[in-house]
């Protein structure tokens, strides 16, 4: 089919072949299509949705549109863990090198800031020096090297995921099961891992509102993960609240090093050692209880903490972040969001939060804005905790006084107050097995 008759097949919701979708996504990757065909594709395929056929053909294009990752010369399970994206979600800040610390090989690509969630890519780039973006041959050999490395999608590997996640995030295209589905397992089978957990987010700050949908989003990643020869498994994880206190990318990497100390908010440190534990075990962990004790022991032990030293020194960032955190950037205003009632907080639209944390710069409101590393929300209540009138909310870090009034009456206006709050638990379902209890085969490896 000619380009526009695929546009206008799913327009019609009529079933893609899979030489159609390859053709598609071959041509955007190497740029003979323009944004404005893909764009409408993914419109229609955000509004027409894809059977599982297309999003498993959607996927495989993707993975096929660059390089693979050959980590077998590593020993050992390679694992990694993909959040499907929410506020304040800095796990991988803190589970990678927990994971590698407890001699887990982890090759994890991430992404940057997709609608009104964070990204992870940067986050990492406001520690001065770090760079996301790594050669094959560099990427391979530093998880070999040091257990683990944190990169982006490059021109080299899923190079159509690198092209189209930007382009959904000013498309309006992102909370798409099968366009999320096909964005985070094109990522993780390219990067080789035999073992993946799946973080879906749930609720007021994620891309699934309700657990329906996660379960859904969750099944289809399962299915596609499994069907090319991984273990795959998924924790579906609340966001009906921020995770942690700190949303914005210095300030989140802080708040990472707190943990990575011990020191960090119980709710972001309980969720932490069990998405390390649910991997470990996943990847054949002799119990689930012995996995979230030599997590928890990693953190408090400075061993995951050191193991993050060597990775930022890796991927040439300055370690001395670690112990003097002042040398992350820095806002120059801190602006307390007054609360105008007493009560308990009862409910967080989460995602305004993330938009509230954008309209900053933490995040791109549009294509072109640049990222300013330092700006962000400290949200100070969260569910269930009391405040009383003229007591803050949350505290904005900004550089810009003219963006304080918007993101002021965002935050203000996320906030619900009533007698009593229903406080969701951090875990809400775990789809998956174990190594030593499944049947899973041995791996078979993915081939075009
Ligand atoms: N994470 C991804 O990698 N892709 C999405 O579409 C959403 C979250």
């Amino acid at each position: 089919m000619r380009t526009q008759e695929i546009i206008a097949a799913k327009r019609d919701a009529r079933e893609l072949s899979e030489s159609d979708i390859r053709a598609f996504v071959g041509g955007y990757t190497s740029g003979e299509l323009p944004d404005y065909q893909m764009s409408a594709f993914l419109m229609a395929a955000y509004i027409k949705g894809l059977s599982f056929a297309e999003t498993t053909a959607l996927t495989r294009a993707m993975i096929d549109s660059g390089a693979t990752l050959d980590l077998s010369a590593i020993p050992g399970f390679k694992v990694d863990k993909h959040s499907t994206g929410g506020v304040g979600d800095k796990t991988t800040l803190v589970v990678v090198p927990a994971l590698a610390a407890c001699g887990l090989k982890v090759p994890k690509m991430s992404g940057r800031g997709l609608g009104f969630t964070g990204g992870t890519l940067d986050k990492l780039e406001s520690i001065p020096g770090f760079v996301t973006a790594l050669s094959r041959d560099r990427f391979i050999t530093q998880v070999s090297e040091i257990g683990a490395a944190l990169a982006g999608q490059t021109p080299d590997i899923v190079p159509a995921d690198k092209k189209i996640y930007a382009l959904r995030d000013v498309t309006a295209t992102v909370d798409s099961i099968p366009l999320i589905a096909a964005s985070v397992m094109s990522k993780k089978i390219a990067c080789g891992a035999d073992v993946i957990l799946l973080d879906v987010k749930v609720g007021s700050g994620a891309f699934a509102k309700t657990i329906e949908s996660a379960r859904e989003l969750a099944q289809t990643m399962i299915a596609i993960g499994e069907g090319l020869g991984r273990k795959v498994g998924a924790a579906l994880s609340d966001m009906s609240q921020p995770l942690g206190r700190a949303v914005g990318n210095a300030i989140e990497v802080r708040e990472a090093i707190d943990t990575l100390r011990g020191s960090g908010p119980p709710d972001f440190t309980a969720l932490c050692i069990e998405l390390s534990a649910r991997l470990a075990h996943m990847a054949g962990a002799a119990s689930l209880d012995e996995a979230r004790l030599e997590a928890a022991n990693s953190m408090t032990s400075g061993a995951a903490l050191a193991k993050f030293a060597e990775i930022i020194r890796a991927q040439g960032g300055d370690p001395r972040v670690l112990d003097d955190p002042s040398l992350l950037p820095q806002a120059s205003i801190t602006h307390p969001v007054a609360s105008e009632a007493s009560g308990v907080v009862s409910e967080i639209d989460t995602a305004r939060i993330g938009v509230a944390a954008s309209i900053l710069g933490a995040g791109r409101e549009r294509k072109e804005d640049s990222i300013d590393p330092a700006v962000g929300i400290v949200v100070e209540k969260k569910l269930g905790e009391r405040v009383s009138k003229g007591e803050p909310l949350a505290i904005i870090h900004a550089n810009d006084a003219g963006r304080l009034p918007e993101a002021e009456s965002l935050i203000r206006g996320a906030y619900t107050l009533g007698d009593s709050a229903a406080v969701p638990a951090l875990l809400l379902d775990f789809i998956g097995r174990s190594l030593r209890t499944s049947n899973f085969g041995p791996r078979t490896s993915y081939k075009k």
